[in-house]
Protein backbone atom coordinates (compact mmCIF):
# COMPACT_ATOMS: atom_id res chain seq x y z
CA UNK A 1 0.00 0.00 0.00
CA UNK A 2 1.14 3.27 -1.29
CA UNK A 3 1.93 5.85 1.49
CA UNK A 4 -1.27 8.26 0.04
CA UNK A 5 -3.73 5.36 0.19
CA UNK A 6 -2.33 4.37 3.91
CA UNK A 7 -3.14 8.06 5.47
CA UNK A 8 -5.95 8.82 2.82
CA UNK A 9 -8.65 8.38 5.67
CA UNK A 10 -6.45 10.33 8.47
CA UNK A 11 -5.58 12.84 5.66
CA UNK A 12 -9.41 13.37 4.94
CA UNK A 13 -10.49 13.74 9.13
CA UNK A 14 -7.99 16.55 8.76
CA UNK A 15 -9.59 18.21 6.21
CA UNK A 16 -12.80 17.97 7.21
CA UNK A 17 -12.59 18.24 11.20
CA UNK A 18 -13.49 22.83 11.45
CA UNK A 19 -10.98 23.98 13.71
CA UNK A 20 -11.63 26.04 16.73
CA UNK A 21 -8.17 29.01 16.85
CA UNK A 22 -7.88 29.42 20.46
CA UNK A 23 -4.93 31.27 19.60
CA UNK A 24 -5.68 34.11 17.65
CA UNK A 25 -4.61 37.86 17.85
CA UNK A 26 -6.83 40.18 16.33
CA UNK A 27 -6.94 41.03 12.83
CA UNK A 28 -5.39 44.12 11.83
CA UNK A 29 -6.97 46.73 9.36
CA UNK A 30 -5.57 47.65 5.60
CA UNK A 31 -2.88 50.14 6.25
CA UNK A 32 -2.01 48.98 9.52
CA UNK A 33 1.69 49.48 10.39
CA UNK A 34 2.34 45.91 10.53
CA UNK A 35 5.04 44.60 7.69
CA UNK A 36 2.83 41.35 6.13
CA UNK A 37 6.52 39.82 6.04
CA UNK A 38 5.95 39.97 9.76
CA UNK A 39 3.27 37.27 10.17
CA UNK A 40 6.05 34.60 8.98
CA UNK A 41 8.92 35.39 11.38
CA UNK A 42 9.55 36.70 14.96
CA UNK A 43 12.35 38.63 14.03
CA UNK A 44 12.32 42.15 13.43
CA UNK A 45 15.12 44.54 11.28
CA UNK A 46 18.24 43.35 9.74
CA UNK A 47 16.96 39.63 10.48
CA UNK A 48 13.32 40.15 9.11
CA UNK A 49 14.87 41.16 6.15
CA UNK A 50 16.16 37.58 5.83
CA UNK A 51 13.46 35.69 7.06
CA UNK A 52 13.02 34.87 2.71
CA UNK A 53 15.97 32.84 3.28
CA UNK A 54 14.27 30.66 5.21
CA UNK A 55 12.60 26.80 5.32
CA UNK A 56 9.46 28.10 7.00
CA UNK A 57 8.95 31.30 5.32
CA UNK A 58 9.20 29.63 1.83
CA UNK A 59 6.40 26.83 2.68
CA UNK A 60 4.09 29.68 3.90
CA UNK A 61 4.55 31.87 0.85
CA UNK A 62 3.96 28.94 -1.23
CA UNK A 63 0.56 27.93 0.47
CA UNK A 64 -0.42 31.23 0.44
CA UNK A 65 0.03 31.55 -3.40
CA UNK A 66 -1.64 28.58 -4.17
CA UNK A 67 -4.94 29.74 -1.95
CA UNK A 68 -4.67 32.87 -4.00
CA UNK A 69 -3.68 31.03 -7.35
CA UNK A 70 -1.18 33.88 -8.00
CA UNK A 71 2.95 33.66 -8.74
CA UNK A 72 4.94 32.42 -5.37
CA UNK A 73 6.55 35.87 -4.80
CA UNK A 74 6.30 38.20 -2.09
CA UNK A 75 5.23 40.81 -3.97
CA UNK A 76 2.86 39.31 -5.86
CA UNK A 77 1.09 37.67 -2.65
CA UNK A 78 0.82 41.12 -1.40
CA UNK A 79 -0.48 42.75 -4.76
CA UNK A 80 -2.87 40.38 -4.62
CA UNK A 81 -3.82 41.42 -1.51
CA UNK A 82 -4.37 44.67 -2.04
CA UNK A 83 -6.36 44.31 -5.08
CA UNK A 84 -8.81 41.95 -2.91
CA UNK A 85 -9.10 43.92 -0.07
CA UNK A 86 -9.04 42.54 3.69
CA UNK A 87 -12.34 41.27 3.50
CA UNK A 88 -12.02 39.31 1.09
CA UNK A 89 -8.38 37.77 1.54
CA UNK A 90 -9.36 36.94 4.96
CA UNK A 91 -12.76 34.80 4.44
CA UNK A 92 -10.69 33.00 2.14
CA UNK A 93 -8.07 31.98 4.87
CA UNK A 94 -10.57 31.46 6.92
CA UNK A 95 -12.65 29.02 4.35
CA UNK A 96 -9.54 27.34 3.30
CA UNK A 97 -8.11 26.84 7.32
CA UNK A 98 -11.85 25.44 7.93
CA UNK A 99 -12.29 27.67 11.05
CA UNK A 100 -15.43 27.43 13.05
CA UNK A 101 -14.65 29.57 16.05
CA UNK A 102 -11.63 31.71 16.82
CA UNK A 103 -10.85 32.56 20.90
CA UNK A 104 -8.94 35.83 20.25
CA UNK A 105 -7.07 37.61 22.93
CA UNK A 106 -6.67 40.82 23.71
CA UNK A 107 -2.77 40.62 24.05
CA UNK A 108 -1.76 42.37 21.10
CA UNK A 109 -0.37 46.22 20.62
CA UNK A 110 -0.42 45.51 16.72
CA UNK A 111 -1.48 49.34 14.95
CA UNK A 112 -5.05 49.01 13.43
CA UNK A 113 -6.39 46.16 15.37
CA UNK A 114 -10.00 45.47 14.24
CA UNK A 115 -12.67 44.93 17.12
CA UNK A 116 -13.86 41.80 18.13
CA UNK A 117 -17.03 42.14 16.75
CA UNK A 118 -15.78 42.51 13.63
CA UNK A 119 -14.41 39.04 13.31
CA UNK A 120 -17.71 37.39 13.47
CA UNK A 121 -17.89 38.77 9.72
CA UNK A 122 -15.55 35.67 8.92
CA UNK A 123 -15.92 33.01 11.86
CA UNK A 124 -19.45 32.02 12.93
CA UNK A 125 -17.88 32.01 16.17
CA UNK A 126 -15.78 34.04 18.55
CA UNK A 127 -14.39 34.31 21.75
CA UNK A 128 -12.80 36.16 23.91
CA UNK A 129 -9.37 35.40 26.38
CA UNK A 130 -7.99 38.54 28.71
CA UNK A 131 -4.36 38.74 29.21
CA UNK A 132 -3.54 39.04 32.83
CA UNK A 133 -0.46 41.06 32.21
CA UNK A 134 -2.32 43.59 30.16
CA UNK A 135 -5.46 44.02 32.16
CA UNK A 136 -3.39 44.82 35.23
CA UNK A 137 -1.30 47.32 32.95
CA UNK A 138 -4.26 48.64 31.59
CA UNK A 139 -5.97 49.53 35.19
CA UNK A 140 -2.86 50.94 36.49
CA UNK A 141 -1.92 52.97 33.04
CA UNK A 142 -6.33 54.16 33.66
CA UNK A 143 -4.37 56.95 36.72
CA UNK A 144 -2.03 58.76 34.39
CA UNK A 145 -0.09 60.28 37.03
CA UNK A 146 3.36 59.09 37.87
CA UNK A 147 3.55 58.07 41.12
CA UNK A 148 -0.17 57.56 42.14
CA UNK A 149 -1.84 56.52 44.75
CA UNK A 150 -2.08 52.77 44.01
CA UNK A 151 -1.53 50.28 46.71
CA UNK A 152 -1.02 46.86 46.58
CA UNK A 153 -4.49 46.14 48.32
CA UNK A 154 -6.22 48.49 45.98
CA UNK A 155 -5.01 47.42 42.98
CA UNK A 156 -5.73 43.63 43.89
CA UNK A 157 -8.98 44.67 44.67
CA UNK A 158 -9.36 46.49 41.57
CA UNK A 159 -7.86 43.86 39.71
CA UNK A 160 -9.84 40.96 41.09
CA UNK A 161 -13.20 42.66 40.76
CA UNK A 162 -12.48 43.07 37.15
CA UNK A 163 -10.99 40.21 36.16
CA UNK A 164 -14.67 38.23 38.02
CA UNK A 165 -16.85 40.70 36.69
CA UNK A 166 -15.68 39.53 32.82
CA UNK A 167 -14.90 35.75 34.08
CA UNK A 168 -18.44 34.12 32.42
CA UNK A 169 -18.18 36.38 29.31
CA UNK A 170 -14.91 35.10 28.39
CA UNK A 171 -13.21 31.39 27.91
CA UNK A 172 -9.77 31.38 29.20
CA UNK A 173 -6.94 33.66 30.67
CA UNK A 174 -3.84 34.19 29.03
CA UNK A 175 -0.04 35.03 30.36
CA UNK A 176 2.84 36.53 28.50
CA UNK A 177 4.96 36.16 31.74
CA UNK A 178 7.35 34.28 29.67
CA UNK A 179 8.34 37.98 27.41
CA UNK A 180 8.56 39.80 30.36
CA UNK A 181 9.88 38.20 33.71
CA UNK A 182 10.10 34.38 32.34
CA UNK A 183 8.47 31.23 33.35
CA UNK A 184 10.11 31.32 36.95
CA UNK A 185 6.78 31.87 39.03
CA UNK A 186 7.49 31.65 42.59
CA UNK A 187 3.55 30.95 43.81
CA UNK A 188 5.00 31.87 47.35
CA UNK A 189 6.09 35.47 46.49
CA UNK A 190 5.82 37.27 49.85
CA UNK A 191 2.74 40.96 49.70
CA UNK A 192 6.11 42.60 50.80
CA UNK A 193 7.60 42.26 47.63
CA UNK A 194 4.96 42.61 45.08
CA UNK A 195 4.44 46.11 47.19
CA UNK A 196 7.98 46.67 46.69
CA UNK A 197 7.78 46.32 43.14
CA UNK A 198 4.35 47.87 42.41
CA UNK A 199 6.44 50.57 43.99
CA UNK A 200 8.78 50.81 42.03
CA UNK A 201 6.86 50.26 38.36
CA UNK A 202 4.48 53.38 39.76
CA UNK A 203 8.23 55.08 39.95
CA UNK A 204 8.54 54.75 36.23
CA UNK A 205 7.17 56.16 32.99
CA UNK A 206 3.63 56.13 31.77
CA UNK A 207 1.92 53.90 29.91
CA UNK A 208 3.45 51.49 32.16
CA UNK A 209 4.74 48.29 31.26
CA UNK A 210 5.46 45.60 34.37
CA UNK A 211 8.73 44.26 34.14
CA UNK A 212 8.96 43.86 37.60
CA UNK A 213 9.16 39.75 38.26
CA UNK A 214 7.44 39.73 41.77
CA UNK A 215 4.68 41.85 40.41
CA UNK A 216 4.07 39.87 38.04
CA UNK A 217 4.03 36.66 40.04
CA UNK A 218 1.71 38.18 42.12
CA UNK A 219 -0.73 38.84 39.44
CA UNK A 220 -0.10 35.40 38.11
CA UNK A 221 -1.16 33.74 41.20
CA UNK A 222 -4.30 35.94 42.08
CA UNK A 223 -5.45 35.36 38.33
CA UNK A 224 -4.90 31.74 38.41
CA UNK A 225 -6.82 31.40 41.40
CA UNK A 226 -9.51 32.98 39.97
CA UNK A 227 -9.26 31.05 36.82
CA UNK A 228 -9.55 27.68 39.12
CA UNK A 229 -12.49 29.84 40.78
CA UNK A 230 -14.72 30.04 37.46
CA UNK A 231 -13.47 27.07 35.60
CA UNK A 232 -11.20 28.93 32.87
CA UNK A 233 -8.25 27.36 31.20
CA UNK A 234 -5.01 29.46 31.47
CA UNK A 235 -3.33 29.74 28.20
CA UNK A 236 0.37 30.22 28.77
CA UNK A 237 3.19 31.13 26.23
CA UNK A 238 6.10 29.07 26.62
CA UNK A 239 9.30 28.53 24.22
CA UNK A 240 9.67 30.61 21.11
CA UNK A 241 8.92 34.45 20.45
CA UNK A 242 10.47 37.67 19.67
CA UNK A 243 13.49 39.09 20.89
CA UNK A 244 11.94 40.44 24.00
CA UNK A 245 12.09 36.89 25.66
CA UNK A 246 15.18 35.37 26.60
CA UNK A 247 14.24 31.99 25.89
CA UNK A 248 16.38 30.00 28.75
CA UNK A 249 13.29 31.50 30.44
CA UNK A 250 10.64 30.04 28.52
CA UNK A 251 11.18 26.31 28.79
CA UNK A 252 7.61 24.90 30.72
CA UNK A 253 10.26 23.12 33.46
CA UNK A 254 10.43 26.49 35.23
CA UNK A 255 6.63 26.48 36.01
CA UNK A 256 7.16 23.34 38.46
CA UNK A 257 6.73 25.29 41.91
CA UNK A 258 3.10 26.51 39.80
CA UNK A 259 1.72 23.19 39.62
CA UNK A 260 3.17 21.30 42.79
CA UNK A 261 1.08 24.00 44.28
CA UNK A 262 -1.53 22.37 46.18
CA UNK A 263 -4.57 25.10 45.23
CA UNK A 264 -3.54 24.41 41.75
CA UNK A 265 -4.04 20.87 41.46
CA UNK A 266 -7.32 21.55 39.95
CA UNK A 267 -6.25 24.33 37.20
CA UNK A 268 -5.97 23.59 33.33
CA UNK A 269 -2.71 25.11 31.67
CA UNK A 270 -2.28 25.10 28.18
CA UNK A 271 1.64 25.33 27.20
CA UNK A 272 1.01 27.20 23.82
CA UNK A 273 3.66 27.45 20.90
CA UNK A 274 4.55 23.86 21.30
CA UNK A 275 6.78 24.87 23.82
CA UNK A 276 9.45 25.01 20.86
CA UNK A 277 12.27 24.63 21.57
CA UNK A 278 11.35 22.42 24.23
CA UNK A 279 8.63 20.06 23.19
CA UNK A 280 9.78 17.52 24.81
CA UNK A 281 9.99 18.85 27.98
CA UNK A 282 6.25 20.45 27.97
CA UNK A 283 5.43 16.55 26.80
CA UNK A 284 7.28 15.36 30.31
CA UNK A 285 4.99 17.99 31.88
CA UNK A 286 1.68 16.70 30.40
CA UNK A 287 2.58 13.07 31.08
CA UNK A 288 2.79 13.33 35.02
CA UNK A 289 0.58 16.57 35.35
CA UNK A 290 -3.13 16.37 34.81
CA UNK A 291 -3.57 20.17 34.88
CA UNK A 292 -0.94 20.68 31.88
CA UNK A 293 -2.24 20.14 28.21
CA UNK A 294 -0.13 21.02 24.95
CA UNK A 295 -1.41 23.26 21.82
CA UNK A 296 1.02 23.56 18.95
CA UNK A 297 -0.99 25.34 16.93
CA UNK A 298 0.44 28.58 16.81
CA UNK A 299 4.41 27.42 16.47
CA UNK A 300 3.68 25.32 13.33
CA UNK A 301 3.54 28.08 10.49
CA UNK A 302 6.91 29.09 11.75
CA UNK A 303 8.78 25.86 11.66
CA UNK A 304 9.88 24.30 8.67
CA UNK A 305 8.38 20.63 8.05
CA UNK A 306 10.95 18.53 9.13
CA UNK A 307 10.97 20.84 12.40
CA UNK A 308 6.93 20.55 12.62
CA UNK A 309 7.25 16.56 12.52
CA UNK A 310 10.28 16.78 14.77
CA UNK A 311 8.59 18.83 17.02
CA UNK A 312 5.17 16.94 17.12
CA UNK A 313 6.95 13.41 17.44
CA UNK A 314 8.35 14.98 20.60
CA UNK A 315 5.09 16.31 22.18
CA UNK A 316 4.19 12.61 21.70
CA UNK A 317 6.63 11.20 22.97
CA UNK A 318 5.17 11.34 26.79
CA UNK A 319 1.90 12.99 26.75
CA UNK A 320 -1.33 11.46 26.55
CA UNK A 321 -2.26 12.24 23.23
CA UNK A 322 -5.53 13.70 23.95
CA UNK A 323 -4.10 16.61 25.78
CA UNK A 324 -1.93 17.37 23.02
CA UNK A 325 -3.88 19.45 20.34
CA UNK A 326 -3.65 21.93 16.98
CA UNK A 327 -5.35 25.23 17.32
CA UNK A 328 -7.19 23.88 20.24
CA UNK A 329 -8.10 23.76 23.78
CA UNK A 330 -11.16 23.41 22.41
CA UNK A 331 -12.34 20.99 24.36
CA UNK A 332 -11.63 22.73 27.46
CA UNK A 333 -13.67 24.82 25.91
CA UNK A 334 -16.54 23.37 24.78
CA UNK A 335 -19.08 24.21 27.65
CA UNK A 336 -18.63 27.67 26.58
CA UNK A 337 -19.13 27.22 23.17
CA UNK A 338 -22.12 25.32 23.36
CA UNK A 339 -23.63 28.07 25.22
ZN1 LIG B 1 -0.11 34.51 21.58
Amino acid sequence: MDMDAKYADLRRAAEETAVVDAHAHDLVAAGSTLPFIGCFSEADGDALALAPHSLPFKRSLRDIAALYDCDPSLEKVEEFRRAQGLSSITSKCFQAANISALVVDDVSTLDKTLELESHKAFAPKVYRVVGIETLAETIINEESVVGSSWTLDSFTEAFVAKLKSVANKIVGLKSMAAHRSGLEIDPSVSKVDAEDGLRKELATRRPLRITNKNLFDYIFIHSLEIAVEFHLPMQIHTGFGDRELGLRHCTPFHLRAVLEDKRFVKCQIVLLNASYPFSREGSYLASVYSQVYLDFGFAFPKLSVQGITSSLKELLERAPIKKVKYLSSEWLFLEKLNT
